[in-house]
């Protein structure tokens, strides 16, 4: 039938898309599917969709006449030109007030571009980031729209039913205009760079510093799940490390050390340096994994550069363990600490309007950096919506008090045995910046006047900038 039965239309039937339109058709949603290559169309109907309320479409001009108005058209095609293109299409079709939603990994400058072309015409966008992979897309994704407001009330009964849940909250909420909902779910991406780094920063240790096996790595990690560090990420981690190839032998040993990246974590690392926002840990993160990608020089370099190699830490292996999970706690605070300074700032720069406690929410569950730690974070925000940083809240004080000598003992121990711990090191180093109310800054000053006359303030004197012949000749 063409006339419009559909709640919801989707283009892009990959692996995201299929799993989105089942969850939302398990929810009581009518949705019709297209997908560029139209057989895949029936195929989907015929296996996957069958015997569901399904509908499909072979032409984005029969997608358009079989959705309610306003119409609502969520994307889940490759980021980048095919979204354009797909947009392209659809407008000859769509009518004032239709909703077209791009779901995928789009970069948060082109959902701020589509939101303004799309509201120029009358229609409205909106970017939606979603996490949680297949099996969240599936049973129930973190969601983070954001773009044209007045599309929101016509969404969220859809987005709110079909998200995860976490305290009984669904993990989707408005975010805000333009390409807020891209950028928070970029952020979280670069987030979940520094989070990964953090736990191969302790599995290095745990295996070089202290020669524990995997099983023995897993029981660690199994233990500290039951505790403050209980996340997906740990989770996994735990199996990985128990995993066992069809020789027995542990398979992640096998496994050829070089990290790829599709570039989430690089934007992140991007957006912080344009907006001057010291974003450490992500930045170290996304270094590390282009460091292990050098794996021929690396390789090279192990055979001529000396410093210490296989050497144990000689002391009590028992409250080392204890200290690294520590130091693992304290450096993923800072991380996320961070990871808010730049959406403060980001907000501040666009005119969004974020709600941090009701982002840390979203994350808290069906994510991939879904953790117990996000629930600590939207309680921090609730009780002082306005907080500055993390750093300010009373309970991540104290978590950082309680942790900081565990954290210096990991970070020194490190060093002196000849481990690589960037982002442990580089989230202790701003932890420490951040709370000297003295840093060395004058004599950068000083020394950008001697050679550039960039001028310098005085202490007693902040606004007056000050040029000082330094050399004393004329
Ligand atoms: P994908 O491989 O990124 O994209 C496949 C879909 O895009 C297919 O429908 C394909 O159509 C279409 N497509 C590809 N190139 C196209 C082009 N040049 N013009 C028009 N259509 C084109 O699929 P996916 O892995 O399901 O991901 C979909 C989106 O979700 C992506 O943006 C991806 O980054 C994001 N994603 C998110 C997560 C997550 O956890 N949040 C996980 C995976 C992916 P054909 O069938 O005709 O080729």
């Amino acid at each position: 039938s063409d006339t419009a039965v559909a709640d919801i239309g989707l283009i892009g039937l990959a692996v995201m898309g299929q799993n989105l339109v089942l969850n939302m058709n398990d929810h009581g949603f009518v949705v019709c599917a297209y997908n560029r290559t139209v057989s895949k169309v029936d195929h989907f109907l015929e296996n996957e969709a069958k015997g569901t309320k399904i509908v499909g479409a072979h032409s984005i001009e029969e997608l358009c006449r079989k959705l309610k108005r306003p119409r609502k058209i969520i994307l889940l095609v490759k980021a980048g030109n095919p979204v354009d293109q797909f947009i392209e299409q659809l407008l000859p079709h769509l009518e004032q007030g239709d909703i077209i939603i791009d779901g995928g990994n789009s970069h948060f400058p082109d959902s701020i571009r589509r939101t303004k072309e799309l509201e120029a015409k009358g229609l409205l966008f909106v970017g939606c980031g979603v996490s949680g992979g297949e099996e969240g897309a599936r049973y129930g994704p973190s969601m983070m729209p954001g773009g044209s407001t007045a599309a929101w009330p016509h969404l969220k009964p859809i987005f709110q039913a079909i998200a995860a849940k976490a305290d009984g909250e669904p993990c989707c909420d408005w975010v805000g205009e333009t390409g807020a909902g891209h950028y928070v779910k970029m952020v979280h991406n670069g987030i979940e760079y520094g989070d990964m780094q953090l736990i191969c920063e302790a599995y290095q240790l745990l295996r070089d510093a202290l020669g524990l096996s995997n099983d023995e790595i897993a029981d660690v990690f199994e233990e500290w799940n039951g505790g403050e560090l209980n996340s997906f990420l740990i989770e996994i981690t735990r199996d990985i490390m128990r995993y066992k190839d069809a020789d027995g032998a542990p398979l992640v040993e096998k496994i050829r050390d070089t990290a790829g990246q599709k570039g989430t974590g690089k934007w992140t690392a991007i957006s912080s340096l344009d907006l001057g926002v010291p974003v450490t840990l992500i930045g170290e993160a996304v270094f590390s994994r282009c460091l292990s990608a050098l794996k021929d020089e690396r390789t090279r370099a192990s055979h001529v550069l000396t410093g210490p190699r296989g050497e144990q830490f000689q002391g009590d292996k028992k409250a080392f363990i204890h200290s690294i999970g520590k130091a693992l706690y304290a450096s993923k605070i800072i991380s996320y600490a961070q990871g808010f300074m730049l959406m403060r700032e980001a907000a501040r720069n666009e005119n969004w309007h974020l709600n941090y406690g009701g982002i840390a929410l979203m994350w808290k569950g069906g994510c991939i950096i879904r953790s117990a730690f996000l629930g600590d974070i939207k309680a921090a925000y609730l009780k002082n919506p306005e907080l500055e940083s993390l750093l300010f809240d009373e309970f991540f004080q104290s978590a950082l008090a309680s942790a900081q000598q565990h954290w210096r003992v990991v970070v020194s121990q490190a060093a002196l045995l000849g481990i690589p711990t960037p982002a442990f090191s580089t989230a202790l180093a701003f932890y420490d910046g951040y709370r000297t109310e003295r840093l060395p800054a004058n004599l950068l000053q000083a020394q950008r006047d001697y050679f550039g006359a960039h001028t310098y303030e005085l202490l007693s004197k902040p606004g007056e900038f000050i040029h000082t012949n330094w050399t004393g000749r004329g």
